[in-house]
């Protein structure tokens, strides 16, 4: 039998959430509309004669993004027409970004290797069709709310292995989006969509395969994982048989874990891309860019390696407490305050991730510190009292003294354990320590 090795890539949409539309001042909030077609004008409906205006914020967003991501960035850039016609594309063409993206050749790192980021580029989001019965009669619906939203499209390069590779890939791309505060990628909504390319390699061959599959409109990363996993499995069993694969656009259906064919693309589709007539090319200069740049907050990974370092936090820990710039802000304060007063930062994060202290993000930083203190509180204890209860558990616990003698000495704890609850205060264990130690000489 041949081995394959899959050759994976994937398209990841995701909608910015400025506060108005990518060509026109139409409010963005496709969610939270109070009822269909009310964020709509001219321009987002696709009225002839209405002119785009392109929103300056989703640009630098995108280039943010891309600077994240260590892309190049195209000092020239230009928006498309990307021609074809649907009901949710009143306008009969998509505003784009053809072959001049804003950003190009960038990389992010996973566990199972660096990925190539091919381009971001920028372009609005459709309409939503809604498929509804209206008086026994089966009706589709189109919410205008939607159209327009901007949307950047990350293109990878077919370097993803599989589908935990994908999982983990796109869950980065997501805590990225969120933490530059550039997009809310709700899954669930839409509001982030993936889309993968799949095919086998026999392994020793060059070159990529000859036939790819795509499947579309995933809409959680858990179904991405699901839905590639499950395209390697038939492809595999495909060209085991001498089979290609057929060119074409799957779906997931998650009720029977498998994919389904949608469509077959027996040849490129021709969306006659030109540049909008209507939207003048786009110059950077070198200023702007490196003022997007010094904009960029210390990223994830930084912050990680930063706490790793200095304070030992683990990764895992170190990933869960670095969701939001304001959440790495608030963590810093606790960890400074910390290390100010001599308290050992590695035990106020872990008693925070444990829910030993209680309190929420923004909370007072010197609250949490006092809090901790106050868990952690010891008291001094009458010498008496502590050799009392010292003898009284050496006399309880013959087996555990003598493990002890034979130089088992992690029995120690135990011991120590057992003298605390008696006492039943807190303790300075070093107190403890030295009378236990002292007593078993
Ligand atoms: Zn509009």
């Amino acid at each position: 039998m041949t081995t394959y090795t899959p050759v994976i890539g994937l398209e990841i949409h995701a909608e910015l959430k400025t506060a108005s539309k990518m060509f026109c001042g139409c409010a963005n909030d496709p969610f939270s509309a109070k009822s269909p077609n009310i964020y709509t004008c001219p321009v987002c409906l696709g009225l002839p004669g209405a002119l785009p205006v392109p929103n300056k914020k989703a640009i630098d967003w995108t280039i943010k993004l891309g600077l994240a991501l260590d892309c190049k960035i195209n000092y020239f850039s230009k928006f498309d027409r990307k021609n074809y016609f649907y009901a949710d594309l009143a306008k009969g063409y998509q505003i784009s970004q053809y072959d001049i993206p804003f950003c190009y050749e960038g990389k992010i790192s996973t566990s199972q290797g660096e990925i190539r980021i091919t381009r971001i580029h920028l372009e609005e989001d459709t309409g939503k069709l809604l498929h509804d019965t209206v008086a026994g009669t089966p009706v589709s619906l189109i919410d205008f709310n939607r159209s327009g939203v901007p949307l950047v499209e990350i293109v990878c390069e077919p370097d993803i292995k599989g589908g935990a590779q994908a999982q983990e890939y796109g869950k980065k791309l997501r805590c990225l989006m969120r933490y530059l505060n550039i997009a809310d990628c709700k899954m669930a909504q839409g509001g982030m969509r993936l889309a993968a390319n799949i095919s086998l390699a026999p392994v020793g061959t060059k070159g990529l395969p000859n036939y790819k599959v795509e499947v579309k409109n995933i809409n959680s990363f858990k179904f991405l994982e699901q839905a590639i996993d499950y395209e390697i499995d038939r492809q595999t069993e495909l060209l085991d048989q001498g089979q290609t694969p057929v060119q074409e656009t799957r779906g997931w259906d998650a009720n029977k874990q498998q994919t389904f064919s949608q469509r077959t693309k027996e040849a490129a589709e021709d969306y006659r891309y030109f540049p909008d007539p209507d939207i003048p090319p786009i110059e950077f200069t070198k200023q702007q860019i490196s003022a997007i740049k010094k904009s960029l907050p210390e990223l994830p990974e930084q912050v990680i390696a930063r706490w790793q370092d200095k304070y030992q936090l683990s990764q895992s820990t170190a990933e869960q407490l670095s969701a939001s710039q304001e959440q790495v802000a608030w963590i810093d304060q606790i960890l400074t305050l910390a290390h100010q007063q001599q308290l050992s930062p590695l035990d106020i994060i872990n008693d925070l991730i444990n829910k030993k202290i209680k309190v929420k993000v923004d909370d007072d930083a010197q609250a949490v510190v006092t809090q901790f203190k106050t868990l952690h509180q010891t008291v001094a204890v009458d010498q008496d009292q502590l050799d009392q209860a010292v003898t009284l558990v050496i006399s309880q616990n013959p087996d555990a003294v003598a493990k002890y003698k034979a130089g088992k000495t992690q029995v120690l704890g135990f011991l120590m354990g057992q003298i605390m609850a008696q006492l039943k205060t807190k303790v300075d264990p070093q107190q403890i320590k030295i009378a236990l130690t002292t007593a078993l000489k």
